[in-house]
């Protein structure tokens, strides 16, 4: 199993408040270095799909095994998984039919003039980025993305990866995008007399439900990949238990994992695998059940069969505050360095002593003292998200480093260690080791289904949930039966 880099320990460790010392080697570091640096500088970042697979790999280092589609925001829009057998780069999985042999009609360009360009969206990405790599108009992004009809798909549903093709003029003005969304929605933007339309074709496809089962042998990816589940299913599995079971080290082998999923079909040939519908995971003997139900609004969540969400809310603010006395703000001076200091959390102020309380479930990864934010205690609820709470008086007693937490349990007492002006809490949310900012961002997990919404789970999934005690009782015979042979 790979090392897991928490890349929040890196961070602490380079954010000393005394001035670093003279390294006589530093510059002779350094030149691999700018080397690099010039390298990376002169090298083409847009070359076409084709050239990825020769590119050099350094050029696509992720610490993570999953792609950057899985981070928060989920993006709800794209249920539908492209039918593929796991190619290298995800945009050549992306480029799996030409856009416009999909929607063939009048408004549609027969081929691909040389003024058509590739525009692949990198993380962190929003189209006027994107736009102003490729000398696209930056105008025409933000009417784009203000489209009131479909706009949103250029926003909150671009993914990294994401490949548009787009057609514009020498000066950058653009006429019009294609983009495949997924394995059955393909959208299409054009130049209208007053700003852009879009229309979004829809793909039919016969759905025939498909379930897996596999037991952990090596890994969970590995065996979840080996049972016949793609990328993104494997890691939407992961996602969906992730507040029961800790996998990196809880999974035995042995335990064993059930997913319900439909896949699509046109004309008998597979086109692509949606999401998964219903999933089992056996861990150590019990079985943790969750079933995908999707609101009237159209958003979707796991739940139990009980109706309450796999992945519970998170609460905004650790402590039942007084005012707010430092925003988040990436750009301010500092109020005791007196020096631009980037300030990546928000500040509570409240009494000395007053209980502050974890945001959401987590586990414990670092509990001390850390310079200039005097006593921490940083919580990682998932691959994705950490929490850090800094400037305690005191930590609470019977917690430890690798501590399991809930949501709204006490983890410490408010306090003024370290560099502080009063007593507050110093609180930050970070989404793979990026600052957010903890008053806005959008917050992962659902409350329980009620009333209306919880009679319609329970009447639209009970043959879901059969299926899944069903096959749990085989998976059972199964161990059961492994055990007993010599
Ligand atoms: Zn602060």
């Amino acid at each position: 199993m790979g090392k897991f880099v928490d890349r929040d320990y890196l961070w602490l460790r380079e954010t000393p408040q005394k001035s670093p010392r003279w390294r006589p080697w530093a510059p002779v570091a350094l030149v691999p270095v700018a080397a690099a640096l010039a390298w990376y500088l002169t090298t083409p970042t847009d070359a076409p799909p084709a050239d990825e697979a020769t590119a050099p790999t350094v050029a696509r280092v992720h610490v993570q095994p999953v792609e950057p589609a899985h981070a928060m925001p989920v993006n709800f829009s794209r249920a539908f998984d492209t039918a593929r057998a796991r190619p290298p780069a995800r945009s050549v999985q992306l480029a799996f039919a030409p856009a416009a042999s999909l929607t063939h009609g009048p408004n549609q360009p027969n081929d691909a003039k040389p003024d058509w360009q590739r525009v692949t969206i990198a993380s962190g990405d929003t189209l006027s980025l994107a736009f102003a790599r490729h000398g696209l108009s930056y105008m025409d992004s933000l009417r784009i993305a203000h489209m009131p009809h479909l706009g949103h798909y250029f926003t909150r549903g671009l993914q990294a990866g994401d490949v548009l093709e787009v057609k514009a003029d020498d000066t950058g003005r653009v006429q019009a995008i294609r983009y495949t969304v997924d394995a059955l929605h393909h959208l299409s933007v054009r130049r209208s007399d007053d700003g852009f339309t879009a229309t979004l074709a829809e793909r039919s496809a016969e759905h025939r439900q498909t379930s897996v089962s596999g037991a952990i042998r090596h890994s969970f990816y590995r065996d979840a990949l080996a049972a016949g589940l793609t990328d993104r299913q494997a890691a939407s599995l992961h996602d969906i238990f992730a507040r029961d079971v800790d996998f990196a080290r809880d999974i035995q082998p042995g335990d064993r994992f059930i997913a319900v999923y439909d896949t699509l079909y046109d004309k008998q040939k597979q086109i692509g695998t949606g999401p998964i519908a219903a999933a089992a995971l056996i861990n150590n003997g019990q079985v943790i059940r969750a079933v995908r139900y999707t609101d009237d609004n159209g958003h979707s969540e796991y739940y139990r069969p009980n109706g309450r969400p796999m992945r519970p809310a998170f609460v905004r603010a650790p402590v039942q505050y007084t005012r707010i006395s430092s925003p988040f703000n990436l750009n301010r001076m500092h109020p005791i360095l007196h020096r631009i200091r980037r300030h990546e959390g928000t500040d509570y102020a409240a009494p000395e002593g007053a209980p502050i309380h974890a945001t959401g479930d987590g586990r414990i990864i670092f509990r001390g003292r850390r310079g200039g934010y005097g006593n921490v205690v940083i919580i990682r609820h998932n691959r994705h998200i950490t929490m850090r709470f800094a400037h305690m008086s005191r930590f609470a007693r019977g917690l430890h480093v690798g501590s399991r937490v809930r949501e709204g349990q006490t983890i410490g007492y408010v306090g003024m260690t370290g560099l502080a002006t009063g007593p507050h809490v110093h609180y930050e949310f970070r989404v793979d080791g990026r600052p957010r900012n903890p008053q806005t961002v959008p917050l992962p997990g659902a409350p329980p289904l009620q009333g209306h919404q919880l009679a319609a789970f329970k009447a639209r999934d009970a043959a879901l949930i059969a299926k899944l005690d069903d096959m749990t009782d085989n998976a059972r015979v199964h161990m059961a039966s492994a055990a007993d042979s010599p």
